[in-house]
Parts: C-alpha cells; sequence; structure tokens
C-alpha cells in the first residue's frame, strides 16, 4: 500500500534518491542474512538490485555474459550463434525462456537424482568447444520447482572458473532458507559464481513482485544495459556540469525497464518487522510443518513419499497398483483436491513418475491447516480407491 500510495518512480538516482539507497542498503542487509561473500554486497565490491522476477534477472545476467563472450570473440553479433547455456532438465523453464530471447543455445538434461551432475555438465562443455561452439553460461539452482532439489554449486563452480563460463545461483524458492544457519551449507561455493537470484515472493513474506539479484561485476550488468539520455543524466550537487556525478547507482542500469517502483520498501518493511530471527521462525515453522505433513504420509501404506524432502515442499503419490496406471490415479486425486475448492497443490512429473506437491510458505499457514489438509487427502483417496475396487475385481 505504501509502494503504491507513494507512487515513486525512480528511473535513476536522482530520480528518487531514497528509492535507490534504500534498495542498496536492503539488498546488503539481505545479502548479510544470506552469508554471501562480499565480492557481492556494496560495502565490498559487488551489489544488489531488485527485480520483478527470475527471468528478469536470468535475462540480464545472460545479455551481460553474452555482450562479454562477443567482446572477447570479436566479429560483433556474428558469433551469437556460437554461445551456449546449460543447466539441468530439472532447471526452471524461465532459463530457457530467458535464453531464448538473449538468442544463445540452451543444452538441458545432465541431471541425476534430479540435480546436475558435473560430469556430465563437462562432457557436454568440451564436446561443444569441439564443434566450435563457446559455452557462455551455466545455470545452478538452489531448490528445483519439481522437487525441491539442489546442484552441487561448488563442483560446478569449479567447471564453470576453469572454462569461463558465468555462473547464475537460481535460489528463487529455497534460497530464503538459506538464511537459517542449518540450510547456508546449500550455498557453499557461490563464491565462485558471477551472480544469484533469490525471490522474497516465493518463501520470505513479501508480495509480488520481487525478485534479488547480486551480482560480482555491476559494471557488466550496466556496460550491457545502460542507456545514455538528456532526461535522465544526474546532476553532480557538486559542480554545475550536466555531467553524471561518479558514485551514485542508477538502478535503470541493471534491469530490463527504465522506469522502476520503490519496491525496496516492501522488502524494507519484511525486514523491519519481523528482523532476522521472526523470519528464520518463519522457515523452521514452515519446515516444521512440511515435516509433520511428510510424517502423515509416510505412515500411511496406501502413500509413498517420492523424493526426500530438504525444504518446505513434500512431493509423494498414492501408490497404484500397477505402475501403468500410477499417473492417471494421481491425476484424479489432484483434480479432486483442487476441485473441492478447499486446497491447491500442483504434480510434476519426475523421471516418469507424476508426483503432487505440497508446498507450505504463506504468512497465515498453521499445523491445523496441515491436519486439514491431510484429512481432505486421505478423504478424496479413499473415493478413489474404493471406486477403483470393484473394477479390478471384475478384471
Ligand atoms: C519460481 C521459480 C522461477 C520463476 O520465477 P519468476 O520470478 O516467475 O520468473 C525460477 N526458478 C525457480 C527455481 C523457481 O522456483
Amino acid at each position: 500500500m505504501l509502494c503504491s500510495g507513494f507512487n515513486v518512480v525512480g528511473f535513476n538516482w536522482l530520480a528518487s534518491p531514497v528509492a535507490t539507497e534504500l534498495e542498496s542498503i536492503v539488498m546488503d542487509w539481505m545479502g548479510k542474512m544470506l552469508k554471501l561473500p562480499s565480492s557481492f554486497l556494496f560495502s565490498g565490491t559487488g551489489g544488489g538490485v531488485l527485480h520483478g522476477s527470475t527471468c528478469e534477472s536470468l535475462v540480464c545476467t545472460l545479455a551481460a555474459a553474452r555482450d562479454k563472450a562477443l567482446e572477447k570473440l570479436g566479429g560483433g553479433f556474428d558469433n551469437i550463434t556460437k554461445l551456449v547455456v546449460y543447466a539441468s532438465d530439472q532447471t526452471h523453464f524461465a532459463l530457457q525462456k530467458s535464453a531464448k530471447l538473449i538468442a544463445a543455445l540452451t543444452r538441458t538434461s545432465f541431471s541425476t537424482e534430479f540435480s546436475l551432475s558435473p560430469d556430465t555438465v563437462r562432457a557436454a562443455i568440451e564436446d561443444d568447444i569441439k564443434s566450435g561452439h563457446v559455452p557462455l553460461y551455466l545455470c545452478a539452482t538452489v531448490g528445483t520447482t519439481g522437487a525441491g532439489a539442489v546442484d552441487p554449486i561448488e563442483e560446478l563452480g569449479k567447471i564453470a572458473n576453469e572454462y569461463k563460463l558465468w555462473l547464475h545461483i537460481d535460489a528463487a524458492y529455497a534460497g530464503s532458507a538459506c538464511i537459517c544457519p542449518e540450510y547456508r551449507r546449500y550455498l557453499n561455493g557461490v563464491e565462485l559464481a558471477d551472480s544469484i537470484s533469490l525471490n522474497p515472493h516465493k518463501w520470505f513474506l513479501t508480495n509480488m513482485d520481487c525478485c534479488c539479484l547480486w551480482v560480482k561485476h555491476p559494471s557488466f550488468l550496466v556496460d550491457s544495459l545502460s542507456t545514455e539520455s538528456d532526461i535522465m543524466r544526474n546532476r553532480s550537487p557538486a559542480s554545475n556540469t550536466s555531467t553524471n556525478a561518479a558514485p551514485v547507482i542508477d538502478y535503470k542500469d541493471w534491469q530490463i525497464p527504465l522506469s522502476r517502483r520503490f519496491k525496496a520498501l516492501k522488502l524494507w518493511t519484511v525486514i523491519r518487522k519481523h528482523g532476522y530471527s521472526g523470519l528464520m521462525y518463519h522457515i523452521r515453522s514452515d519446515v516444521s510443518m512440511a515435516k509433520r505433513f511428510e510424517a502423515m504420509v509416510a505412515k500411511d501404506e496406501r502413500f509413498e513419499i517420492v523424493v526426500p524432502r530438504k525444504f518446505a515442499l513434500v512431493c509423494f503419490r498414492l501408490k497404484p497398483k500397477r505402475e501403468s496406471e500410477g499417473s492417471e490415479l494421481n491425476r484424479e486425486l489432484v483434480d479432486a483436491l483442487n476441485g473441492s475448492g478447499r486446497a491447491f497443490l500442483t504434480q510434476a512429473m519426475l523421471d516418469g513418475v507424476y508426483v503432487i506437491r505440497c508446498s507450505i510458505g504463506t504468512t497465515l499457514t498453521q499445523d491445523r491447516h496441515v491436519d486439514d489438509l491431510w484429512k481432505l487427502i486421505q478423504e478424496k483417496a479413499d473415493r478413489l480407491l474404493s471406486l477403483q475396487e470393484p473394477e479390478h475385481a471384475s478384471r
């Protein structure tokens, strides 16, 4: 409400110094909660910006990586078709969409147990180099959308550094958990990355739209995305010349649009209201509700947990009598649950297995909601299975 009411339009620093300054402060606060190395912070040698979505962060970092690579190759845009982006088959389709916008080839697959396998990425890079391609960008995920899996950042980082690829870490969902010491290890190796993004609008109590992007070399982003216009020149207070005053940030050069909202106010409010310990409490209580749900599912022998849970996402399914009936049975269960209007669950295909995803993460969820959900699931499963019985008996 404050953000809309103030209606700040912060093109550049001068248009709203407070929007810019608060954003850089809040980005450092977030970075410090995540124990990011100082190479990503304004208080160190990097910096961060608030985008609207992970897609935007991917497009902007891809553009920065592309322009650096093309500069090195020489020959202008002609080399663009040689550039290759790597990700796993579990990487969010935001990456494919973004790579398409930047006109780079994407190679996906390379996963075992739903996480990126360093050896297969290395082999693919070697192959591509042999065939005259230029490896550009590797996207690793902390908390994949389907299964909540985590890619091995440290090993991937070594490969990226060895072959000079831009390494981006997409921590859209699970990055929020990494403010807790017990989850921070999933970011080990982050110092080897060039950029990392996280959506506070997913699991950090912040309203849409809010995506944190940190980069090691802000100048790479700015080189790619900056535009010069007389309208948007910052006037140095010390002099009367209209040249850009040196040390201010113009966030218009860190993102796709020129105009921007006062998004930092949302994240500032969340951090000030809950505090570091309150935010850790939020993450931990969601995880403990997910554990509670997982335990109830595991105790019912008609169900199974398909993927080991890492965060507050539980991937489960109703065990089919025959494997070939698994997808249909669970699709019917999801339809019945969502059709009830009392819960909303999504599904994913993991290695050809249809799984139901129960994700806990909104502001007001309590144990009783989780218990109600489990009761509803059992009711719907009872009905589905009892409808199936006579049919099975007659076969
Ligand atoms: C949700 C999600 C995205 C998509 O984010 P947008 O902000 O909608 O672009 C990307 N990656 C992961 C891992 C996600 O969970």
